[in-house]
């Protein structure tokens, strides 16, 4: 019915003014396509949102543990990264990020930082994904929620999108449909099914800032710490994270795991082997041999741990040096005492897998920036434009992939608005 409703207003719309109005329809009504649809609605445009859930944003919702992390202070393009190695220099400008901010400053959010993490200072993520709503709303864009886009043609240089009713044609499309990362929120993948079909290739996506599975069990589940965590490949250094570290039943989880998930997605892909290095002790400056003799002091080895890890964790790893409790550091002998700085200061394990996309963030991989301009209009279709998280284009936990539905879906918005 709504769409029967949504032909007769643009009928009536272009009849009254006697203008060629430019249909856009924006597929997808999470961060990038709210953004776009609000800054490509212009007098001449008329844009609507197709969204197969009933309401919009519901990814954005959860974003930031529900305070929603939308920016971030340090906009050094080392943030963001494509699967192809593109230089992102031309896609992810200066000029376009400072833009980010007076957007949402002009849509009245007032935000706070932590080290640099933007968040809103209401903590909910639901003043900036009502903000965008409302604007959407104000502005004259119409919704179409419950819509699901199952295909879509071009006919006569116009993009056809059938529904069981009818068929309904437009000048523009956006793909804003996401990736397939948490597919609950509505993120399914169906923009890779759209996009190839329309002739697009798709780097093939794989879940990143996501908790990782190790072939050795840390046996303290429920444990935070903060640690120094490396990742290597065949071997070889990649990176280095220092933050909390959750460990948890299946393996380990945390900011600093997110952030290397990114590497132990693409080299498992490419059957690499990885590693995880964890140094529970990153504080210490000194020789670990020297320190441990002067800490311990004819204590309890357990009781010389819990001066400085969790008991938990502490337990854990003595129970798998083989290690008994109640020893002193002095009467353990020599290999002991070695395994153990071993396993607090280098403790290694191998990383079986990443958890699927039900549990990842985001994304990496989607359409490569090589077959989309500047604007990340499609360079194999006119008037096709892609946003957000569907693009090879992902970003490091802290804000950065909400970063780039804004900086793309912004982009798009003043592209479409521009043309005549
Ligand atoms: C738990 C969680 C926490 C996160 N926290 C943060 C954070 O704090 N900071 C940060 O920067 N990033 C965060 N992210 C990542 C961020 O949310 C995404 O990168 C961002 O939402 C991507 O925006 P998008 O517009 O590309 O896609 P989405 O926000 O996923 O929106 C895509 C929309 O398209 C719709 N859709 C899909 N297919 C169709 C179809 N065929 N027809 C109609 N509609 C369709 C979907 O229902 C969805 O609403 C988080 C992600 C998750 C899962």
């Amino acid at each position: 019915m709504r769409i029967f409703f949504y032909k007769i207003s643009h009928d009536i719309i272009k009849k009254e003014k006697g203008v060629k109005m430019k249909k856009i329809a924006i597929i997808g009504g999470g961060a990038s396509g709210l953004i776009t649809a609000i800054i490509a609605k212009t007098k001449e445009n008329e844009v609507v949102i197709l969204e197969k859930n009933s309401q919009l944003g519901k990814k954005l919702l959860l974003t930031g543990n529900g305070k929603c992390n939308f920016w971030n202070e340090d906009q050094n393009l080392s943030h963001y990264h494509s699967l192809e190695n593109v230089p992102l220099e031309h896609w992810l400008t200066e000029e376009r990020q400072k833009e980010v901010l007076s957007f949402f400053q002009n849509l009245g959010i007032i935000w706070k930082t932590k080290n640099g993490w933007y968040y809103p200072f209401s903590n909910q993520a639901i003043s900036i994904r009502n903000a965008l709503e409302e604007k959407v709303r104000q502005v004259g864009v119409q919704i179409d929620n419950d819509f699901l886009v199952e295909d879509i043609k071009i006919e006569k240089n116009l993009f056809v999108i059938n529904t069981k009713k009818e068929s309904m044609t437009f000048d523009v499309v956006v793909l804003a449909t996401g990736s397939k990362a948490y597919p609950k929120t509505g993120s399914t993948g169906d923009g890779y099914r759209l996009a190839s079909t329309l002739g697009h290739s798709i780097i093939e996506p794989l879940p990143s800032l996501v908790p990782l599975v190790l072939d050795k069990k840390i046996d303290a589940s429920g444990v935070r710490t903060d640690v120094k965590v490396s990742i290597y490949e065949d071997g070889k250094f990649l990176r280095e994270e220092e933050g909390e570290l959750q460990i948890t039943d299946y393996g380990l989880s945390g900011i600093c795991i997110f952030l290397l998930s990114r590497y132990a997605s693409i080299g498992l892909a490419n059957q690499k082997k990885m590693t995880l290095e964890i140094n529970f002790i990153p504080f210490l400056q000194e020789e670990a041999h020297t320190w441990m003799t002067n800490i311990s002091k004819n204590k309890k080895i357990s009781s010389v741990l819990d001066g400085f890890l969790n008991y938990k964790l502490g337990n854990a790893l003595l129970k798998s040096c083989h290690i008994i409790p109640e020893k002193t550091w002095e009467n353990l002998e020599k290999e002991k005492q070695e395994n153990l700085l071993e396993h607090l200061t280098h403790f290694k394990a191998n990383i079986i897998s990443a958890l699927g996309y039900e549990n990842g963030q985001i994304c990496l991989g989607g359409i490569p920036l090589k077959e989309v301009t500047e604007s990340f209009e499609s360079k194999l279709i006119p008037n096709l434009y892609f946003t957000g998280e569907l693009l090879d284009l992902d970003g490091d936990c802290g804000g950065y992939n909400l970063g780039i539905a804004w900086i793309s879906g912004m982009t798009v918005g003043k592209e479409i608005a521009r043309r005549k």
